[in-house]
């Protein structure tokens, strides 16, 4: 019994009465629930295996959850057998990618967010009327990647506002920016600040890059953070949207925890809790949710609040190749 004691004191500590607040809009974008559609379309019309370059979307649960019907998941577009069908995963990829797929005669299912794409488009445009492009977003993040290859000797990519203090573009009356889709929307307005305070002469897009899933899902927890003891953040860690939305909620002064699904929870966070706040990133399932709540109902009664900020009811088309 005194070996079992810690753990029967952390058990106790994390029960009791409790109230859930739910973001909305949470879990599944557009481009996410696009993206998963097109791999189990491409399972149906050409049969296992179907190759997908990097993962779909930066979900853990869903990468899993496609491999068991035939999807297998390369790096690399030589890692694919020549002549295969393969789909090239939501964050967009760089044209030599593609290049690269065509040399290998591949069959390519494109898995790219439109509103990926469209950022690329911005960064073509702006590179062949001759301006620097300041990218706004993480280096190594995946989408940046693919958006900067569209113009690689054209892109700067600026991280945060102390580097717009520092970037030096070849000639400051002829720049533009861009952004990377799931930045934390007060962050990148300031780095942008910067920047066209530094340079009157930029060009910004013409329409905001950040996606209408990350505005939604970081107002939305931004609203639960407010009235919760803690915030739990359904998502990968390799998951940009899902990091900014602890990020966001952590900047209500709440302890925000982001979480793989229900199994990571540690009960010493829930000590002393009564409202505890709930959301996931774009690319995580809304069954981990569920789970979730499930869980958290099995240390005591839970009333479960919805709290949607806005409805969403974006839907894109699937490319003509599974169409
Ligand atoms: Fe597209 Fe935005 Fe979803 Fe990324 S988070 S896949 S840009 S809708």
């Amino acid at each position: 019994m005194r070996a079992a004691a810690p753990a029967l004191d952390r058990w106790s500590t994390a029960t009791g009465e409790r109230e859930i607040l739910l973001a909305g809009p949470r879990s599944f974008c557009a481009g996410v629930e696009r993206a998963i559609e097109i791999v189990e379309q491409a399972l149906h019309r050409y049969g296992a295996p179907v190759y997908v370059r990097r993962q779909i979307v930066h979900n853990t649960h869903v990468v899993h959850g496609l491999s068991g019907r035939g999807a297998v998941f390369v790096e690399e577009i030589d890692e694919v057998p020549e002549g295969a069908v393969v789909v090239l995963a939501a964050h967009g990829v760089t044209p030599e990618v593609r290049l690269q797929a065509q040399r290998r005669s591949l069959r390519v299912v494109d898995g790219t967010c439109p509103l990926v794409s469209k950022v690329h488009a911005e960064v073509r445009k702006f590179a062949a009327a001759g301006k620097t492009v300041f990218l706004i977003g993480h280096a190594d993040h995946e989408e940046v990647v693919g958006t900067r290859g569209e113009a690689p000797g054209d892109v700067l990519v600026v991280a945060d506002p102390e580097a717009a203090e520092r970037v030096t573009p070849p000639d400051p009356e002829q720049v533009a920016y861009v952004m990377q889709t799931t930045l934390a929307l007060a962050e990148a307005e300031a780095t942008a600040a910067v920047l066209r305070q530094r340079f009157p002469a930029l060009a910004a897009p013409r329409k905001d890059d950040i996606c209408y899933a990350t505005t939604n899902r970081q107002h939305a927890v931004r609203d639960i953070a407010r009235e919760s003891d803690l915030v739990l953040v359904l998502g990968s860690r390799n998951s940009s949207n899902s990091l900014r939305l602890a990020e966001v909620a952590a900047t209500e002064g709440v302890p925000a925890q982001l979480v793989e699904d229900a199994g990571e929870v540690e009960l010493s966070w829930l000590a002393g809790t009564r409202r505890i706040g709930v959301t996931a990133g774009a690319s995580a399932p809304p069954q981990l949710v569920h789970d979730l709540v499930d869980a958290l109902s099995g240390l005591g009664s839970v009333q479960v609040r919805d709290i949607t900020v806005t409805e969403e009811n974006v839907r894109f088309n699937l490319p003509r190749e599974v169409s």
